[in-house]
């Protein structure tokens, strides 16, 4: 293998940076050329390629986004458009591509592996939802900015004494709620693999109001229900009044924290040694502290074997 490529695609996240940086050095390391896609694989149809050196990726380990840029492409889901993509990676003779971004992107990637194209995922997504890795890019960065916003909210809760909802980015998958739940001391935390019981939080937060709490935090995962529908819920049940905080997209920005910064470098590294060990179709990830890479199918037939022993926790926490 001589010539392999870089992408960035889907949702951004912090790390990607650091992890096109860690792809493009450790593929020169390695006497290979390494390309740049830029805008995802809409880029990749159209030809927006461009070789990197090891110099255009410096001064970017420290920035959130992703210099790459990124989309979402509706044409590569189809066979037509995933031919004219490999049409134009055989065209520059690139033998390898890795792919950074969530699981949409790395269907992608299966996609093109199924139809003979050497790829790796890296996975890159704030939800930390991609089955068969531990930790995906840009989670800790994204935990870390939560829990910035919860400590302030607190401040005036506590002030107020007043009770707030904070509704918080996943998706489907609960993670980011709960770790920053259980990090920011809240009181109720709501994700998506559990089922609620408003008559249950109702009871709770009145429970924290006979011992003399004075304020109180109710984390929601998106994937659960919308903060203003949690607040009318509580309202129309008890008449209990609550402030919603939505905290969108800046849970996506920003610069990467030193752990995000780490794992995209040795994810980045371990992509290409998978490439030149010949390991297509694999996604890299994180299980027990080593980096790994497994086939990227278990990503989709995994099923789900989340350990949510972390949220029977918070409710012992939280009494
Ligand atoms: P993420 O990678 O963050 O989960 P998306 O789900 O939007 O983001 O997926 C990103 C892109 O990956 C899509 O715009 C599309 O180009 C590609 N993709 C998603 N699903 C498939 C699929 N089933 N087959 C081929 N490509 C796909």
């Amino acid at each position: 293998m001589k010539k392999i490529a870089v992408l960035t695609s889907g949702g951004d996240a912090p790390g990607m940076n650091a992890a096109i940086r860690a792809v493009v050095r450790k593929g020169i390391f390695e006497g290979l050329e390494v390309c740049g896609i830029f805008n995802g694989y809409q880029g990749l149809i159209d030809g927006k390629i461009e070789p990197l050196s090891a110099g255009s990726v410096g001064d970017i380990i420290q920035r959130g986004g992703t210099m790459l840029r990124s989309s979402r492409c509706p044409e590569f889901k189809t066979e037509r458009g995933r031919e004219r993509a490999l049409d134009q990676l055989r065209e520059r003779g690139i033998e390898g591509l890795v792919v950074i971004g969530g699981d949409g992107s790395f269907r992608g990637a299966l996609e093109l592996s199924k139809a003979g194209f050497p790829c790796v995922g890296v996975p890159a997504t704030i939800d930390n939802d991609i089955n068969g890795t531990d930790y995906t890019l840009g989670f800790d960065t994204a935990l870390n900015t939560v829990i910035d916003a919860i400590d302030k909210i607190r401040d005036t809760a506590t002030s107020h004494e007043r009770t707030f909802i904070v509704e918080v980015m996943g998706r489907d998958a609960g993670d980011l709620a709960l770790w920053a739940g259980v990090a920011g001391g809240a009181e109720t935390i709501l994700i998506p693999e559990r089922p609620y019981d408003l008559g249950e939080i109702v009871s709770r937060l009145q429970q924290g109001k006979d011992r003399g709490k004075k304020h109180s935090i109710l984390i929601v995962a998106e994937g659960v229900m919308g903060g203003q529908e949690l607040a009318a819920g509580l309202m129309d049940d008890a008449g209990i009044e609550t402030r919603v905080s939505v905290l969108g997209h800046i849970q996506r920005g920003g610069t990467p924290s030193g752990r995000d910064r780490v794992l995209a470098s040795r994810f980045g590294a371990r992509a290409v040694e998978a490439l030149l060990a010949g390991r297509a179709g694999v996604a890299v990830g994180m299980r027990e502290h080593a980096v790994i890479d497994y086939p990227l199918a278990e990503v989709f037939d995994g099923g789900d074997a989340k350990d949510l022993g972390l949220y029977d926790l918070s409710k012992e926490l939280s009494i």
